[in-house]
């Protein structure tokens, strides 16, 4: 399958897009800020965030300096903000354990909380060069149609599915990092999920899934993205107050965010739950 590397490869470096992160001169902190934004959040939401992120904190200890409050409220609006607080724990603990240095080791990483699997390998690959198997939904998605021949991979990360990337990732490890950000890079720009551009494909001829003629999904049904009406959306109002405001605020004012006032109490109970709010005094809430 190694016939696979030079046309990639080779697309990468003339379509890579040029973002802050993958800049030569991007640290590694910056890499890691960029991790956990990109989890759920589209490109184009993170790059103002990211880039007011790192001029605030520029390093681990800037952050961790402040209270995680500051954390979900400079999150903004890029949504599941309990991402901000495993942030701002893990920046803490970078402090703690490793004098302030993103350390470069998978071990090192996904010993820090709120950093899984994903999250370490992307790290140590992007910001240090290391040879790791990154599978994001991008990627899974690009083998699923390349090597398996089917439009989508299984709902969770297999052990195959990971000895299969395992056996295509080149040897070397500036060869190897560069291949899985080309990858990923493939599955964001080209074979997309919903409309993969074959005609431009570089590794068109290669695809098990284009051979086979596209068949369709036909594995278990898989979870629609809603947004309006959710618990999510009402929890993002709640916080958006609690955001936008520099003093506790007082539950009539959350109250207004939301008609349906169980799924409003049940939404605030959650949040105080998470720790992204906390009781400021009797009925008066405020970021932590
Ligand atoms: S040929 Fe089409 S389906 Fe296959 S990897 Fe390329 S874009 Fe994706």
């Amino acid at each position: 399958m190694s016939n696979l590397h030079e046309p990639l490869l080779r697309w990468y470096d003339e379509h890579a897009r040029d973002l802050p992160w993958r800049r030569p001169e991007a640290g590694a902190w910056s890499v890691m800020v960029s991790e956990f934004m990109l989890q759920q959040t589209p490109v184009a939401r993170v790059l103002p965030v990211h880039e007011q992120w790192l001029a605030r904190w520029p390093a681990p200890a800037d952050l961790a300096a402040e209270p995680s409050g500051e954390a979900v409220r400079a999150w903004g609006r890029l949504g599941y903000p309990r991402r901000a607080l495993r942030l701002h724990a893990a920046a803490t603990a970078i402090v703690e354990r490793h004098g302030g240095t993103v350390p470069a080791s998978y071990d090192d990483l996904v010993a820090l909380p709120g950093i899984g699997d994903y999250t370490a390998a992307a790290i140590a690959t992007f910001a240090y060069g290391r040879r790791h198997v990154v599978l994001d939904t991008n990627v899974r998605r690009v083998f699923a149609r390349i090597l398996q021949g089917v439009e989508l991979p299984g709902t969770s990360v297999t052990r195959a599915e990971r000895e299969v990337a395992l056996e295509v990732l080149p040897d070397d490890e500036p060869t190897a990092s560069t291949w899985s950000v080309a990858v990923m890079e493939l599955g964001a720009l080209v074979c997309t999920a919903a409309n993969p551009r074959c005609g431009g494909c570089p590794v068109a001829d290669l695809c098990a899934w284009r051979a086979a003629g596209h068949p369709a999904y036909d594995g278990p049904p898989r979870k629609a993205q809603t947004w309006a009406g959710t618990d999510r959306q009402c929890r993002g109002r709640l916080l958006s107050v609690l955001r936008d405001s520099d003093a506790p605020v007082h539950r009539s004012r959350l109250d207004a965010t939301w008609t349906e006032e169980a799924q409003r109490v049940r939404c605030l109970a959650s949040l105080v739950e998470d720790g992204l709010v906390v009781h400021a005094g009797p009925d008066t809430y405020a970021l932590p």
